[in-house]
């Protein structure tokens, strides 16, 4: 198991170990997000009409292997990949850890803590 701040650095830095089926259930995720967006001032049906456009599409899907991915909610699911990532890819993922506090950096790359502010640059 992981923490949230180790599941969210896992997939938002290291989207190219997903497997497919979790790219897709990914991808559905965001286009479900992006359709309930209450900005995106959509009525019922142009909602449902954007619904099967995206379908066709793949941006969503019906795929029953897919959604059951998801069936226990958006964050379980990112937790279980990200801890699937770190089993099976655990040489792949770099952990940038403060040289100070030895928290985990905001990403892979970056040079300041987001918790103590040290700058390692
Ligand atoms: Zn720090």
């Amino acid at each position: 198991m992981t923490d949230k701040e180790t599941t969210q650095y896992i997939i938002s830095h290291y989207g190219t170990l997903f497997n497919i089926n979790e790219k897709l259930a990914f991808k559905h995720q965001q286009s479900l997000l992006k359709l309930d967006d209450p900005s995106g001032g959509l009525s019922e049906v142009q909602k449902e009409r954007r619904r099967d456009l995206y379908l066709r599409q793949g941006w969503l899907t019906n795929n029953a292997e897919i959604l059951n991915l998801l069936q226990n909610g958006y964050e379980h699911f990112e937790l279980k990949v990200a801890s699937r990532i770190l089993t099976e890819h655990k040489d792949q993922v770099f952990f940038n850890f403060c040289p100070q506090c030895a928290k985990l950096a905001r990403t892979p790359q970056a040079r300041q803590c987001r918790h103590c502010n040290h700058d390692w640059h």
